[in-house]
């Protein structure tokens, strides 16, 4: 398959950061075996991406989605999302997702990364910090 025949990622913004410390675990084994896939394309092969404010390709296999922009734990994503939309200026279009990712860890300091994460359950345990501030 070539580059321009796979279809395009969407993302919701604060998967940009999520994405950067997924290590293989998750919400069940059909999220991760499909999270493990896109991770894989996004790090590795064809990053185009499209952003938008609502569920994404992850939350398409994630048993936590409730339905179109709809998840369990809705208030508590959207923050994420919000705040990575303030912090970063992220937009509804295309990006590369190995450029906006360089971008926000080159602007990511420990005040913002506390204020996006500290309400995931996964920020004590997950390489997300480690990953995304050492990634200047
Ligand atoms: S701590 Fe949670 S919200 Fe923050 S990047 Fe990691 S998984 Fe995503
Ligand atoms: S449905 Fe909710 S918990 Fe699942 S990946 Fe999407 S935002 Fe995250």
């Amino acid at each position: 398959m070539t580059e321009t025949d796979e279809e395009v990622i969407i993302l919701r913004p604060h998967h940009l950061l999520c994405t950067q410390g997924y290590s293989g675990n998750g919400y069940s084994p059909e999220f991760v075996e499909h999270m493990n896939d896109v991770v894989e394309r996004l790090r590795h092969g064809d990053d185009r991406i499209k952003i938008t404010f609502s569920t994404d390709t992850l939350c398409s296999c994630c048993p936590n989605k409730l339905g179109e922009n709809k998840c369990v734990s809705q208030d508590k994503v959207k923050w994420f999302d919000d705040k990575v939309i303030e912090y970063f200026g992220i937009e509804e279009k295309e990006y590369r997702y190995r450029e906006i990712i360089k971008e926000i860890d080159g602007k990511m300091t420990d005040g913002m990364m506390d204020d996006i994460c500290m309400r995931c359950s996964w920020y004590p345990v997950s390489a997300c910090r480690k990953n995304i501030m050492s990634n200047k």
